[in-house]
């Protein structure tokens, strides 16, 4: 264990948990401090900020400014603590039993932390390959931070090479994870009295009829595929989390809201999914109630994509991040991060790795462990050596 660095990581840790950058807040205060620890030891940042101007990312390049190099990513914001219960202030790194509480310590800035505390050895180096670090806002809400990031990456003359997202993967190498696709129905039916029930339109139960459709979609690729290996569920699945309908048991009800979420393997044909529930609704339902009444109908609005990613078994990415975790292993996960952005709007091969366990996160007393902290400063150190040579 190299405690030096360790203890210079934990001390930037507790600097960067101070600041509260749930995603709604502004995260400029972050940013500049971050900008202003980087400009101390020479390092200058790109700041991108958001239109609104009360959010930014930070881009740095140490190292070669005329190649590609690896790009270290991570999202600065983090989840809110509302009605959670902490033993601490979430804001206040606080050590116990080996490992640090507060917010955003595993998710994620742990590893922000050790890319800073790493980045005046990166500086001191005389990097053959450059070290990026791309630090974003709002990856906890709608990944308008990376998105915003792209577009000036896709600007720059030379873009990285690869990327490494420090999510919290207990230092496992993820090389693929699914896509996320979420939709919010409103079903506008026609209201009568109950005892007039086919005179009108009940929403809550063509509500249940999309989701009995959808249930049978999500029975289908359980038993039919396509399957992938390595993913904990190897499947698509699809589910309703959410559902809100009706005023009174005597009144036909008007209106029902829900929502539903596809995880997908990546590269699914999100279009042909979404075609299949329309058609349903436009060749099934609709004409059902329109037959009721002219203004009854469904309607589906996309409240999220986030895109899936993964890596070919043979990608020379693979086979860098495993050397610099020290693993002959790699793993696929369900959950969504900024990898599949980068991959698929900045052509950037990317990799899951970072210190901390994604059950830790989110929660109260969300923590991080000291080991986990360690085994990341042996990745970076790795890191550091590599593109010290080549
Ligand atoms: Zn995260």
């Amino acid at each position: 264990m190299n405690t030096d660095i360790l203890n210079t990581s934990c001390e930037i840790l507790s600097k960067l948990i101070s600041f509260d950058t749930t995603s709604r807040n502004s995260n400029l205060g972050i940013v500049d401090w971050i900008e202003g620890y980087l400009a101390d030891i020479g390092v200058q940042s790109t700041i991108v900020r958001d239109e609104k101007m009360d959010k930014a990312n930070l881009y740095a390049t140490i190292g070669p400014k005329d190649k590609p190099g690896i790009m270290l990513s991570g999202h600065l914001d983090v989840v809110p603590v509302d009605g959670q219960e902490w033993s601490s202030d979430p804001f206040d790194l606080i050590s116990r039993d080996d490992k640090l509480f507060g917010r955003g310590t595993c998710d994620m800035k742990g590893f922000i932390a050790i890319c800073l505390a790493y980045a005046p050895l990166f500086h001191q180096a005389n990097l053959k390959t450059p070290i990026h670090l791309a630090f974003t806002y709002d990856e906890e809400v709608t990944c308008a931070g990376a998105l915003t990031l792209i577009e000036a990456i896709n600007s720059f003359p030379i873009k990285p090479a690869m990327c490494i997202v420090g999510e919290p993967t207990g230092m496992q190498v993820v090389t693929g994870h699914k896509s996320g696709f979420a939709l919010l129905t409103t079903v506008t039916g026609f209201e009568t009295h109950s005892s007039l029930a086919p005179q009108g339109v009940n929403a809550i139960e063509y509500a249940c009829e999309l989701i009995v459709f959808l249930r049978s979609m999500a029975r289908n690729f359980e038993e039919n595929g396509p399957f992938a290996e390595g993913y904990d569920i190897g499947f698509n699945t699809v589910q309703t989390g959410l559902i809100k309908g009706g005023s009174a048991l005597n009144i036909v009800p008007r209106e029902c809201i829900f929502e539903f979420e596809f995880r997908l393997l990546p590269d699914y044909d999100v279009a042909a999914l979404r075609k299949q529930i329309d058609t349903f609704i436009e060749n099934v339902l609709e004409p059902k109630m329109k037959a009721i009444h002219s203004e009854a109908g469904i309607k589906l609005e996309e409240t999220l994509y986030m895109p899936g990613f993964e890596l070919d078994p043979g990608d020379d990415v693979i086979a860098f991040v495993r050397a610099l975790a020290a693993r002959n292993d790699d793993i696929k996960v369900a959950y969504q991060t900024e990898a599949g952005l980068f991959a698929q709007n900045a052509n950037i091969p990317s990799a899951i790795c970072g210190p901390g366990h994604i059950s830790q996160a989110h929660k109260p007393d969300e923590y991080v462990s000291i080991d986990q902290l360690d085994k990341c400063c042996q990745f970076m150190s790795r890191l550091l050596d590599r593109t010290s040579r080549q």
